[in-house]
């Protein structure tokens, strides 16, 4: 199931694959391998399957099947919903608004859209990372054609008040987007209930194969095509069906799904335990992000006098994977722009690590990374002059 004596706390990066996903997958790579396009029987198999798949995924979003568009992940979805809108309802507005705790699929898409002659208005969040509904009305214009706030961070895992947002959308006839990337699955979302137009999903953080997801696109939302070429998923996105990508992904969000509650309980109580051990036996920690809004798996902590990179490769080699930030951001230079947003100092971002569990963790896990984390951050910390200045002792 997983790499033996790896603990595993990077469930925001990717997620492991269950053996009956990929079981599943597996005709249709080698008997079943018909294309999804074509007019016999074998191939009419595999539009089957996707069309199941479209079902199944439009069910737990409480959407319908022809609302379901098969891409390639996340980043596909976003710059699709944001490009494709954008693009769509120019003659209505130049006018996009988003926040700045957006993934960079969302970000750098906003970024080209500006050199576009687009105007983007970015929002701020509070300590919590939530955006304020009263700075999201104040920004709406006559021109405003798409509100893309993402439903949950990836860093921080702050849930945004998705539902309210959707009404204020709606009051005022503008598209909402949200990326719900590190959502769906984790935690219910009803499109119907929230007012919202599009929705990207990415299969592999929740079980499902890397390189598949899909956007939803409420019937009747003006967007243009992501692709040009054949006439799959309605002419909007052309290229051959990705066959065993959906069916891993229908199988792993059938599974999720279905588990979502005692996943989220069993999440919540790892995180809550692995934090109170941290709280109470290391000094100088912080949680970034809201404890209250938050996706059960997530805990960002800040460890004051340690450098997070450092931390990050000590755990590693003690056999646990945790990260910095979000993995798209890797490479990226400067401390993470999550955590600059919600008031940290370049020194206090700087000293963060993610954790990211799935209900696979144990609470043997738990024990083990609060143990290594104790001694890591105290071996660390004992290198750093500023905090033996702090405990008073001599370097
Ligand atoms: N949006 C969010 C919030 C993410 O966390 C990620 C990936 O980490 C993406 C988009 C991109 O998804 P993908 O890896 O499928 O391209």
């Amino acid at each position: 199931m997983k790499e033996k004596n790896i603990i595993y706390l990077d469930n925001a990066a990717t997620t492991y694959m269950r053996k009956q996903t990929m079981l599943a997958m597996e005709p249709y790579f080698t008997t079943q391998y018909g294309n999804p396009s074509s007019a016999h029987e074998f191939g009419m198999e595999a539009d089957r399957v996707m069309n199941y798949g479209r079902q199944t995924l439009a069910d737990i979003l409480n959407a319908e099947s022809e609302e379901i568009y098969f891409t390639s992940g996340g980043t596909e979805s976003d710059n699709w919903a944001l490009y494709g809108c954008a693009y769509a309802n120019k003659q209505k507005g130049r006018h996009i608004i988003t926040s700045v705790l957006e993934h960079p699929a969302v970000l750098s898409t906003c970024k080209w859209l500006e050199q576009l002659g687009f105007e983007i208005t970015y929002l701020g969040v509070n300590t919590d990372g939530v955006i304020s509904l009263e700075e999201l009305e104040h920004a709406i214009r006559r021109d405003t054609i798409l509100i893309s706030v993402m439903t949950a961070n990836n860093e921080i895992g702050t849930i945004q008040p998705i539902e309210e947002i959707g009404r204020i959308a709606k009051k005022h006839g503008i598209l909402f987007h949200t990326d719900a990337v590190q959502a769906f699955c984790h935690i219910p979302i009803d499109v119907k209930r929230a007012h919202i137009d599009l929705l990207s999903v990415s299969s592999h953080k929740f079980g499902g194969p890397k390189g598949m997801g899909f956007l939803y696109i409420r019937k009747g939302v003006e967007i243009i095509p992501f692709m040009h070429g054949g006439h799959q998923e309605k002419g909007m996105r052309a290229g051959t069906g990705n066959v065993p990508g959906v069916v891993g992904m229908t199988k792993a969000a059938e599974y999720a799904a279905l588990h979502m509650k005692e996943c989220m309980k069993r999440e919540t109580m790892l995180r809550s335990y692995l934090f109170r051990r941290i709280i109470n036996e290391i000094p100088f920690v912080k949680l970034n992000g809201s404890w209250e809004h938050r996706l059960p798996g997530n805990l960002n902590l800040c460890f004051a006098y340690v450098d997070g990179g450092t931390l990050l490769e000590m755990l590693d080699m003690k056999g646990i994977c945790v990260s910095t930030g979000s993995a798209c951001a890797a490479g990226e230079a400067g401390p993470s722009g999550v955590l600059k947003a919600i008031g940290l100092s370049d020194e206090l971002a700087y000293s963060a690590i993610r954790m990211t569990l799935s209900s696979e963790n144990t609470r043997e896990d738990m024990d083990r990374t609060a143990d290594v984390l104790k001694e890591t951050v105290w071996e660390l910390r004992c290198k750093s002059a500023a905090f033996m200045q702090k405990i008073g002792r001599k370097i």
